[in-house]
């Protein structure tokens, strides 16, 4: 079997790196020149972190990440901690496997070392598909073609491919600005604790913790705005900007902020889930099948789920029993955290007193009765073993 994956993210070289531990060939056609630095932190969780072990990539893992204590949920003003669940002391013991916090760039470079440079062709920008037959065709702007058995669109949330297969509908604003960025340092300091802190302010959340193993702090602030305005959907921004949205919040996020260098801002879009991600022998994985929004840490999570149940599936049974598989097993998953990570966004963001109020008993009420089931409300997220879902023999 011969498989085609358009885009080289998470995604992308997440499922080569299975298809290539299954020995099956494949090869990643991806549009920029090489590949970078890009992105910022990436909260890997126990869901993910099963698949990491199971493709024997541990040690790499555990040496350029971070192990939180816990997860808090923190009122933006104050800094009083609204609910605690722990992590580091629960997450293998409950789930399976520890919750991890990594560069996305790290984690990337860990699948690229699975594979062979033959196996990337960069500078290949994906504009069409059609089908020959059994075969599916990549087709590609500068006039080149792809044909193998399995196409799989990993192009991420304006996918092409999805395009090609469903038909252009734009991606919805969320009403949400989200600014990212890491601010180097030499271990844990004083005022930003070592959990993955969320702070719930009026219409606005931020979000920090430690990656690489502690020499770098994370921040993802969060703020609602009825428009986004560019047509690009990143932009560079500036500390002063990030400063001015977030003033009044709590002097350790002020202090935080003020060591920021490089900042970007993006506008958060995310789609409804499709009813169907196959035709023929084209699928789609990742951001370009289920875009969400980063409110449950899941969108680099499912697409590296993705790529272990469609690497596994086209291991045991032909193309298309495996992408029916594949479809059925993924679909009702991932939509159901794109619609949980919205509603997240919704109960982080309370504006009215009572409605804060409200929120905040549950919390402690909740996290009195299980600290696992507070705050994010995400263990049914950590529970799932993709490791586990094996595709039925057969005749
Ligand atoms: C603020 C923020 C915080 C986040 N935090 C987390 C987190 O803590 N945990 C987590 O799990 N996830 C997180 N995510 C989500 C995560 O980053 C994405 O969901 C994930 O990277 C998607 O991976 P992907 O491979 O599907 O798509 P992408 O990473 O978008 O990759 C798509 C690739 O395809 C290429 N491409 C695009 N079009 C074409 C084309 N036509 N032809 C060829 N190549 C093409 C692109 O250049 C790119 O390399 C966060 C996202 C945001 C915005």
């Amino acid at each position: 079997m011969q498989v085609g994956i358009i885009g080289g993210g998470i995604g992308g070289v997440a499922l080569a790196s299975v298809l290539r531990q299954k020995q099956i060939a494949c090869r990643v056609f991806e549009r920029a020149p090489a590949f970078g630095e890009i992105g910022a932190g990436v909260q890997m969780t126990p869901n993910a972190v099963k698949i990491i072990r199971a493709l024997g990539l541990m040690a790499q893992m555990e040496a350029i990440s971070f192990t939180p204590h816990a997860v808090l949920g923190r009122n933006w003003k104050s800094g009083r901690v609204m609910w605690r669940t722990p992590l580091m002391e629960t997450c293998q013991k409950l789930y399976g496997a520890p919750f991890l916090h990594v560069h996305r760039a790290d984690l990337h470079d860990i699948f690229v070392r699975q594979l062979s440079p033959d196996d990337v062709v960069f500078g290949a920008r994906c504009t069409g598909i059609r089908h020959e037959g059994d075969k599916a065709v990549a087709l590609f702007e500068d006039g080149s073609t792809f044909k193998a058995d399995v196409i799989v669109g990993a192009d991420g949330i304006h996918s092409a491919v999805r395009t090609a297969l469903f038909g252009q509908e734009a991606a919805r604003f969320t009403g949400h600005m989200c600014w990212r960025a890491v601010v180097p340092c030499n271990g844990v300091v004083d005022y930003v604790s070592p959990d993955s802190s969320f702070w719930l302010g009026p219409a606005a959340h931020v979000v920090t913790y430690y990656i690489r193993r502690g020499n770098a702090i994370n921040i993802v602030a969060v703020s609602e705005a009825p428009h986004w305005v560019d047509e690009s959907w990143t932009l560079p921004s500036s500390r002063e900007e990030l400063m001015a949205t977030f003033a009044g919040w709590h002097p350790n996020l002020q202090r935080l902020f003020s060591q920021v260098g490089d900042v970007f801002k993006w506008g958060l879009f995310d789609r409804d889930p499709l009813s169907a991600w196959s035709k023929g022998r084209v699928t789609l994985l990742g951001d370009a099948a289920h875009p969400m929004l980063p409110f449950l840490s899941q969108g680099a999570a499912m697409a590296i789920e993705d790529a272990y149940v469609l690497g596994n599936a086209l291991a045991a049974a032909g193309a298309e029993k495996a992408l029916a598989f594949y479809e059925a097993e993924r679909r009702p998953r991932t939509a159901r955290v794109q619609l949980e990570a919205r509603k997240r966004g919704e109960t982080y963001h309370l504006s009215s007193r009572f409605d804060v109020w409200k929120r905040d008993l549950s919390y402690l009420v909740r996290g009195l009765i299980n600290p696992q089931k507070t705050g994010l409300k995400a263990d049914w997220v950590y529970d799932y073993d993709a490791t586990a879902v094996h595709m039925p023999i057969t005749a």
